[in-house]
């Protein structure tokens, strides 16, 4: 699959999709709250985001970002082969094919964001000679909130794998960083402290000019949750809190007029639109 570019003032947003898939868990069990009757309107309205009768069809976007004084990736996708992510969804990432097809090198890459620790996002933070790990770009700062670090490090031994194999080896390399709460990086980019999905996710805010553009991981995983922000996923670590930011972020991106760039929607980028009244999710074709 191609790449695509979004323009941000001076900055560029590239999206490259690490691999699309199928939820492994049918829809009453990524989204329990949710009446099969009640997809219908939005599987008419975005049906690149649904499979068969009772599937989830995802995109694990990843985003590179090239701004004035540095160059960005935000989140790496679900890994390659026997990686957890992959063996999860069931089919290893593209990632370091798809960032050479754009034009990418690893070390050009000054910072790596993870939105949060989820298996989705972590897998191909680290290359390995062997069983020796490395960061797969080597010039990189990864940047994570504290409050994920904390959670995923103290699981248990059985949940940890994604956590030990993908996450953990960075601290050792020197190259993590730990983070409380938002961060500015310059006067185009800003980390926003976005919890709810997980109590350490983070957003990536890009503005340039008038131009703005949010790079919000997981707060909402699915288009219908534009319309329907009270629609969390099992995912959702903590759902109120979850919900109360997927709210508040709806309406910045809304009133501000900014691009958004969720990880998991069908298009890339989009905007929230009013559609007699209510939001939905318009992406940019
Ligand atoms: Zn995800």
């Amino acid at each position: 699959m191609a790449s695509t570019t979004l323009t941000v003032g001076t900055v560029q947003v590239t999206a490259v999709c690490d691999v699309t898939g199928d939820f492994p868990e049918p829809l009453e069990r990524a989204f329990p709250r949710v009446e099969a009757a009640a997809w219908a309107p939005w599987r008419r309205r975005h049906p690149g985001a649904f499979s068969g009768t009772d599937h989830w069809r995802l995109r694990d976007w990843c985003f590179v970002v090239r701004a004035r004084d540095r160059v960005v990736l935000v989140d790496t996708g679900v890994g390659g082969p026997g990686v957890p992510g992959a063996s999860w969804i069931g089919t290893p990432g593209r990632l370091p094919e798809e960032l050479a097809a754009a034009g990418v090198e690893p070390d050009e890459i000054d910072l790596v964001v993870l939105t949060h620790l989820h298996l989705d996002h972590i897998g191909w933070n680290l290359a390995w000679d062997g069983d020796r790990p490395r960061p797969r770009f080597p010039q990189a700062r990864y940047l994570v909130q504290r409050a994920d670090w904390e959670l995923f490090a103290a699981r248990p031994d059985d949940a940890r794998e994604a956590f030990d194999r993908c996450v953990a080896p960075l601290q050792a390399l020197g190259v993590a960083e730990l983070l409380d709460g938002d961060r500015v990086l310059d006067d185009q980019l800003r980390l926003l402290y976005s919890p709810g999905h997980t109590p350490g996710s983070q957003s990536l805010l890009v503005t340039s000019g008038d131009d703005a553009a949010l790079l919000w991981g997981d707060v909402a995983n699915h288009p219908a949750q534009v319309g329907q922000p009270d629609w969390g996923p099992a995912a959702d670590a903590q759902p109120e809190a979850a919900a109360r930011t997927r709210r508040r972020l709806l309406e910045r991106v809304e009133t501000e007029r900014m691009w958004l760039a969720p990880a998991h929607f069908p298009e890339p980028f989009g905007t929230v639109a009013r559609v007699e009244g209510a939001r939905r999710w318009q992406g940019r074709p």
